[in-house]
């Protein structure tokens, strides 16, 4: 393992490995789920926590250029008094590095994007060690092929991410938190679509189906009623806020929705949306000693009530304890599978289920991963997803970056020699 304090530090480290052919995995903080950090060639893991310095803060430009182990708590704790944030939260304490490699998004992508959407530049160490800069600091450039983009969500494949400049983002005047509880799945879900297709500007919208409500209430000694429910928030000017409250209270009674709970205050908002942050390991706790398989479909917002429905009718067909969450504004959401380890049926059951899921995803003309990204697990829907003929050309762009294979190989795009090995 080696930890690095700079950049030329990453490049001399890459450089050796380079020369030894010796595989290089760098590490963020570790909170990715879908085995990217496997060392399935074994090598040199590359921390990055040491790389923690926010370098420059750009308030009048709304940018941020951090090392890449700064994690996003971190970034937000240097800007609080600044009157800027920065808005990707994946839950998780991630690393901006980690983040990007990710193509990280979360609860507020709806209102403010992906990593994808707030990365502006990087600097990067490629496979030989050399250091290069992707972008300058402009909010838009037409200057050549974007290596910004090839690098976000290419999970440490491509390159070696030792900086990053992000957007900031002002902070809202007003913000209002509400939670709505429904009658079933399919009415929490359109909701939210109508309100998109509106053109309300949701901050957040959120939907818990009632088996989750039901893991939160025992985890965070909550009452709420075990119903589908969904945890919303809306920003931007005190008149603003209340228009697109009111607007989407009036849309939620009519999908049926009722017992709305709202709150302005931060402290009261903090209370309404901790519960929902805690939704994983209140899950997790459903079955104590279980191992979760966490899903990660994402269709056009179109599809997902139907995307829903059908997946909510595959779990009670199969009998799995599978709670189901998502960020609806986005056409994203998770079933974790919750499965006893010892239990090979079950197991199988779940890995069926999931398979069905991830395909279902794809017929809806939507994506096997929304944002946790391929690592191993997804690797065997990529060319079902973009077709043979996209995958070889990710596999050349693969071998063109790191013709011998030493950057997290066997992740993402198998190339020559990690067939077989996985
Ligand atoms: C409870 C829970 C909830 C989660 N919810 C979400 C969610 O809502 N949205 C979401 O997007 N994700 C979510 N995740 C997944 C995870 O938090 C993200 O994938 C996160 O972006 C990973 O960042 P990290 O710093 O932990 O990276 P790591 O896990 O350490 O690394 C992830 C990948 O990036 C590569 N990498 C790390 N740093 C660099 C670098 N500097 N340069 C190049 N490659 C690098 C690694 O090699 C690896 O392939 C969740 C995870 C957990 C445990």
């Amino acid at each position: 393992m080696i930890f690095p304090e700079s950049t030329e530090e990453v490049a001399k480290a890459v450089a050796a490995c380079s020369a030894y052919r010796i595989p290089v995995i760098p590490f963020g903080v570790g909170s990715s789920i879908e085995g990217h950090l496997l060392a399935v060639r074994g090598g040199v893991s590359i921390d990055m926590t040491r790389m923690g310095k926010v370098l420059d803060i750009r308030a009048q430009d709304l940018t941020a250029t951090v090392q890449a182990g700064v994690t996003r708590e971190g970034l937000n704790r240097e800007l609080a008094h600044t009157g800027f944030f920065f808005s990707v939260d994946p839950g998780a304490n991630a690393t901006i590095g980690g983040m990007v490699a990710t193509a990280a998004s979360g609860t507020n992508t709806v209102r403010y994007g992906t990593m994808r959407d707030n990365v502006l530049s990087l600097q990067v160490v490629t496979a030989d060690g050399q250091v290069i800069r992707t972008a300058r600091r402009a909010r838009k450039t037409s200057a050549g092929y974007n290596l910004t983009q090839l690098f976000t969500g290419s999970e440490g494949t491509l390159g070696i991410i030792t900086e990053v400049t992000v957007k900031l983002h002002p902070q809202p005047e007003a913000v209002a938190a509400a939670v709505v509880n429904f009658p079933d799945v399919k009415s929490a879900v359109n909701t939210v679509i109508l309100a998109m297709q509106m053109g309300i500007a949701l901050a957040r919208a959120e939907m818990l189906d009632s088996l989750t409500i039901k893991a939160i209430n025992a985890h965070s000694r909550t009452t709420l009623v075990e119903a589908p429910t969904l945890f919303l928030e809306f920003s931007g000017s005190p008149a603003q806020v209340q228009e697109q409250s009111g607007t989407l209270q009036a849309l939620a009674e009519e999908q049926g929705g009722g017992d709305f709970q709202w709150a302005t205050r931060p402290e009261e908002r903090s209370r309404l949306w901790t519960p929902r942050h805690h939704a994983y390991f209140a899950c997790i706790q459903l079955r104590p000693g279980c191992r979760s398989f966490t899903t990660d479909a994402c269709v056009p917002i179109s599809g997902l009530a139907e995307c829903l429905s059908e997946t909510v009718a595959d779990i009670q067909a199969t009998g799995l304890v599978a709670p189901v969450f998502g960020h609806v504004g986005d056409g994203n959401f998770h079933c974790l599978l919750l499965v006893d380890p010892g239990n090979l049926e079950e197991v199988r059951e779940a890995e069926g289920l999931s398979h069905r899921l991830m395909q279902r995803a794809i017929r809806f003309d939507g994506t096997c991963t929304g944002e946790h990204g391929v690592g191993l697990h997804k690797i065997p829907y990529l060319e079902e997803e973009h077709g043979a003929g996209a995958v070889e050309l990710m596999r050349r762009i693969k071998r063109a970056l790191d013709p011998i294979n030493i950057l997290n190989p066997g992740k993402v795009v198998l190339v020559d020699g990690d067939e077989g090995r996985n």
